[in-house]
């Protein structure tokens, strides 16, 4: 049967899947359809509770650098162990911001692998607010992923790649990807 789906989490009055002891759960609940189809792999569980767990871990090394890269690196290892190579995949023009990521990821004694945007130099045809048409050197997110693919990483992290092109990586990549810093063009991609 063709599943029909429409907001139901906007319109639901019990959020029953926050609050399981109200069960039976609603009968427009798409947990009901997808019943079979829900269920995480262990890996994934575990996944889940790593990254929580770095959450906490950052917070009692708050007083010892960028929180966010202490979760980055506490949850990195956790995960992945200490003999991981982490891919990181990087804007051209967010390298030192992707320096400071991999001096956090080689602090826990991991290699990083980086592969930055301008891979390949291609030339972008483009035309200014005046109609003048321009050449520039363009971005190749699909390089990226497929250079990271091949390097089988287990896992990538995402510094300043502009948004959208992030979404070309993400469906490139076989590897898990941490969309850690996003860069909307004009604000530059810093921690
Ligand atoms: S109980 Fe079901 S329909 Fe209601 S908020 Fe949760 S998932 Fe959405």
């Amino acid at each position: 049967m063709e599943k029909e789906h429409i907001n139901h989490c906007l319109v639901c009055k019990t959020k029953n899947c926050y609050h399981r002891k109200l069960d039976p759960k609603t009968s427009n609940c798409l947990e009901i359809d997808y019943a079979e189809e829900i269920r995480l792999e262990p890996s994934e569980t575990e996944l889940i509770y790593r990254a929580n767990a770095a959450i906490q871990g950052a917070f009692e090394r708050r007083t010892k650098g960028d929180f966010t890269l202490n979760w980055l690196k506490t949850f990195l290892k956790d995960f992945f162990g200490s003999q991981a190579t982490v891919g990181v995949a990087s804007c051209l023009g967010s390298v030192e911001t992707a320096r400071t990521v991999i001096e956090a990821i080689e602090s826990e004694g991991m290699k990083a692998a980086l592969v930055t945007c301008k891979l390949g130099g291609l030339t972008v045809k483009n035309v200014d607010k005046d109609g003048v048409p321009y050449e520039h050197p363009g971005c190749n997110p699909v390089a990226q992923a497929k250079i990271l693919n091949e390097l089988n990483v287990p896992v990538v992290v995402l510094v300043g790649l502009c948004i959208g092109h992030d979404m070309i990586f993400i469906k490139h990549c076989k590897s898990y990807v941490i969309p850690f810093i996003t860069k909307m063009p004009l604000t530059f991609g810093t921690l």
